[in-house]
């Protein structure tokens, strides 16, 4: 048979790469999170957005188990999560985690800044560590600020940082909660620069944001959430023209 007439290629799988099921979680008596079902494919790109208050944070969080859910599953990559320290390591290096606040050492340069956990968690030698930090550095524009200390850059580029940090721990996916609300609004648009990159590059993503803009043109699927639940999914194009719910119908109307 000519190389013409192989089979072709067989479509690339789809795999699940997190999945809540009939998840709940309570804060005391407060019914914070209520019946979160939610799979995200390898590759996706969700965006989540809802009033304050509703539960975008504690979900992300529940994810990366900074949170405990009480009853339902999440599982990243097939692994539930559990209270097994070991399962909590493997599913923790699997997640990337970028907060409104960057979190960077203060005390540290940059590039010890994105070391760090290779060395220390991933026990790579250091010299490869520093390769792979300024690979990623690069990739967010700010390799020459490597000697520099976090509170001599812009928050702009510090959260830039904080996103090339995450990266050098190879996470399956990465988490993101308002990554640009604590920024002046012209760093904002650098910071949504490097997320779109990323989601080129076929990184999964989960977005928690409100920059519409960014739903828009780089979210294959937009979660509106309110009161601690989905209210409503859909694709960006559906989801801002023609809304279904009036709850997310009033939010829409808010902020657009
Ligand atoms: P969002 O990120 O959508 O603004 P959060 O997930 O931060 O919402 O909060 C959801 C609800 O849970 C809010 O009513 C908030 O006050 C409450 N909450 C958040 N963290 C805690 C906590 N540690 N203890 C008790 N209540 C909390
Ligand atoms: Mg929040």
């Amino acid at each position: 048979m000519s190389e013409q007439n192989a089979a072709p290629a067989a479509t690339i799988e789809q795999d699940t790469v997190i999945s809540l099921v009939d998840m709940n979680k309570w804060y005391g008596d407060f019914h914070v999170l209520k019946n979160i079902n939610l799979n995200v494919q390898r590759g996706e790109r969700i965006v989540i957005c809802g009033p304050s208050g509703s539960g975008k944070s504690t979900m992300i969080r529940c994810i990366n188990q900074l949170e405990e859910h009480q009853t339902g599953s999440i599982l990243v990559n097939g692994q539930e999560l559990t209270s097994n320290t070991k399962a909590l390591e493997r599913v923790r290096k699997d997640v990337g985690m970028c907060f409104q606040h960057f979190n960077l050492f203060p005390h540290m340069t940059i590039l010890e800044n994105l070391i760090l956990a290779p060395i220390w968690v991933r026990k790579m030698p250091r010299k490869a560590a520093i390769e792979l930090a300024m690979n990623y550095l690069e990739r967010v524009n700010i390799a020459e600020q490597s000697e520099k200390y976090p509170g001599q850059l812009s928050g702009g580029q510090q959260q830039r940082v904080a996103i090339a940090r995450s990266l050098c721990m190879a996470p399956k996916v990465m988490l993101f909660d308002e990554p640009t609300s604590a920024l002046d609004p012209e760093m904002i648009k650098e910071v949504l620069d490097v997320m779109e990159e990323l989601a080129n590059d076929g990184m999964t993503m989960l977005c928690v944001t409100h920059e519409m803009g960014f739903a828009k043109s780089v979210a294959d699927r937009v979660i509106f959430m309110d009161g601690g639940e989905i209210v409503e999914e859909n694709e960006p194009d559906a989801f801002f023209n023609n809304p279904q719910m009036d709850r997310t119908q009033l939010f829409l109307s808010q902020i657009l």
